[in-house]
């Protein structure tokens, strides 16, 4: 995108507003996590995400821009701040990106939680960076635990020990509690689901399985293909039993579970069949610098176009609150009539 300079207020104070206004939904939910996609573009082509013919679709703005976005949604009570994309590692400049967010501040004077989600390809060597720049906490995806399954799910050679150095490289640099999330799809990886488990035990990581949702570049999905939560839990107690776990925080989307031996944890995001609507706290930054109030979403909010149409931060402001105001009550997927929405993951941000 052009240069944008003029536009840029990096030195905004999220402290220096006149009434602190939080975000707060029209179903009483408070929004405190922000999910960015800081990229469009990603150097896996995971066969049930993407066609692979297809590459990037959506622009990406200025890392400034980027931060001054957040910026604005900090000042409004955003706490938690996740990078994602397409393949985030892939953006030039996100380790400066993560020290200017390290230096943010919550309204309660907090430094913000910052994690990233990354398929991990390049996290070897970035792990120990991002560390020392002020990232928390990484989530790896990984749907395949022997190499040759991973490798046709992602479509290139070499990538599972690539990911796997990555995980062991983001443990040894503390960007802990270590997550690995797996997407299950009945007859395609389902037979990693106890091997899984061991892996969480051995690599000492969480592993997190989730429930395939209808968010595919082609046309996969269907009911039959998504593995529900009862039945990984039951799988996996044949073989490691596990006892429930109490939710870390309000709307926390795993269910967890610890072996009950003591050593280690799963959890299970079940959109599909155990859907976490009620206590949602999100809301998703595309690249090009759209809101979108949730994955399903139908309709997207155009910050970006805002700001660069130089309307003041209390005016971009102002369009957030009302934005969050019509975040959706749920979604849809499922039931008859139910629409995919026009941009899939990968241009989402998951
Ligand atoms: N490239 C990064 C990565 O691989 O983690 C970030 C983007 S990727 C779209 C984020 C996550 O979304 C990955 O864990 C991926 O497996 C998951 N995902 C993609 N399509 C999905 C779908 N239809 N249902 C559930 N999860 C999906």
């Amino acid at each position: 995108m052009a240069a944008v300079s003029p536009i840029l207020s990096p030195s905004i104070n999220p402290h220096a507003i006149d009434s602190p206004a939080r975000l707060t939904d029209s179903h009483g939910r408070v929004i405190h996590d922000l999910r960015v996609s800081i990229t469009d573009n990603c150097n896996y082509k995971c066969v049930y995400c993407r066609t692979g013919e297809v590459g990037a679709q959506f622009p990406e703005l200025q890392i400034e821009e980027y931060l001054r976005l957040i910026r604005l949604f900090v000042s409004l009570g955003i706490t938690k701040v996740r990078l994602t994309g397409g393949e985030p590692l892939l953006r030039r400049g996100l380790v400066e990106m993560v020290e200017e967010l390290a230096r943010l501040r919550t309204l309660a004077g907090q430094p913000l939680d910052l994690a990233i989600t990354t398929n991990g390809h390049l996290l070897e060597s970035l792990a120990a960076p991002l560390k020392a720049a002020g990232l928390h906490r990484a989530t790896v995806s990984m749907d395949a635990v022997d190499a040759p399954t991973f490798e046709r799910i992602t479509r290139v050679p070499g990538s599972f020990n690539k990911v796997l150095r990555g995980i062991r490289a983001a443990r040894a640099a503390g960007l802990t509690p270590l997550k690995v999330n797996c997407v299950l799809l009945r007859g395609f990886n389902d037979d990693q689901i106890e091997a899984f488990a061991h892996f969480a035990r051995r690599e000492n990581v969480v592993v997190r399985f989730i429930e395939f949702m209808p968010l595919e570049e082609g046309r996969l999905w269907t009911p039959e293909i998504v593995v529900p939560l009862a039945e990984i839990v039951a799988r996996i107690g044949r073989v490691l039993p596990l006892v429930e776990l109490p939710p870390r925080e309000a709307g926390e989307t795993a269910r967890r579970y610890g072996f009950a031996d003591g050593q280690g944890e799963i959890g299970i995001i079940a959109p599909v069949t155990q859907a976490f609507c009620g206590a949602c706290s999100r809301l998703r930054l595309t690249s090009d610098g759209k809101i979108r109030t949730c994955l399903f979403s139908q309709v997207e909010h155009d910050l970006y176009g805002r700001l660069r149409a130089g309307e003041a931060d209390a005016e971009l402001r102002a369009y957030i609150l009302r934005t969050v105001q019509g975040k959706e009550a749920r979604h849809h997927i499922g039931e008859p009539g139910f629409l995919k929405p026009s941009r899939s993951m990968v241009h989402i941000g998951g």
